[in-house]
């Protein structure tokens, strides 16, 4: 398994090339991003991003003083505002109680206990708490979203109906614990996953056709 995922990332690395996953200024932002784009298309959640950032509001401490309301109007346009303004207030009171604001200090961090913590933090579930671990405190942690599942399980690299923590640990455990080449799998995944392979695959001009050797995807 080890030896295709890696062929798979060659050959999705030559047609696509660098993705500089994940957009943000800096590691909070990215924590931010995370959590608006749950739900919803990424440009959503990059103009709730950047409407926080002209607020002057992308700062841990500043944010967790804004009342709910202002902070519910600020992220419109990320959709479902006031659950995800109690989400962006609770992720941000656990990182000013555990690190005063900082992310440097969870790149140190057990990661198995690290996890567990951010997992118990309401509002993240396992794909949101992966992608700051991975995005944000460059953790090796696969993010195992549904693009990454759906190429895999076609590729029978995955059992077909594979749940989110069984194909993270499956990839993780077949791979270097490298955290740039997690972060540039999961990004090449979605893009492939974007531009072939959706609720019809589209294998024709696909990179990751010769993988196939012939046969048809898994369904
Ligand atoms: S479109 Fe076909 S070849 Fe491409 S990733 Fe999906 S199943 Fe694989």
């Amino acid at each position: 398994m080890k030896a295709r995922l890696l062929r798979l990332y060659a050959a999705l690395a030559r047609r696509y090339g660098p993705q500089h996953w994940w957009p943000g200024r800096t590691p909070y932002e990215i924590a931010v991003g995370a959590v608006l784009t749950q739900h919803t298309a990424w440009p959503n959640a990059a103009r709730a991003v950047a409407a926080l950032r002209a607020a002057r509001l992308l700062a841990p401490a500043r944010l967790a003083r804004q009342a709910p309301p202002r902070l519910a109007a600020a992220i419109r346009a990320a959709g479902t505002p006031r659950v995800k303004a109690r989400r962006l207030r609770t992720l941000t009171t656990w990182l000013l109680a555990r690190t005063g604001g900082s992310f440097a200090p969870l790149r140190r961090q057990p990661l198995g206990p690290l996890r567990r913590e951010l997992l118990g933090v309401p509002g993240l579930g396992p794909e949101t708490a992966d992608a700051i671990l991975l995005y944000a405190a460059h953790r090796p942690v696969f993010v195992a979203d549904a693009y990454a599942r759906r190429v895999l399980a076609r590729h029978r690299l995955l059992p077909r109906r594979a749940g989110y923590e069984e194909a993270r640990a499956g990839v993780e455990a077949h791979l270097p614990s490298d955290p740039a080449l997690f972060n540039e799998l999961h990004a090449l995944l979605v893009a492939v996953g974007k531009a072939h392979c959706g609720a019809v695959p589209r294998c024709d001009d696909c990179p990751l056709r010769f993988d196939l050797r012939g046969r048809r995807p898994a369904t």
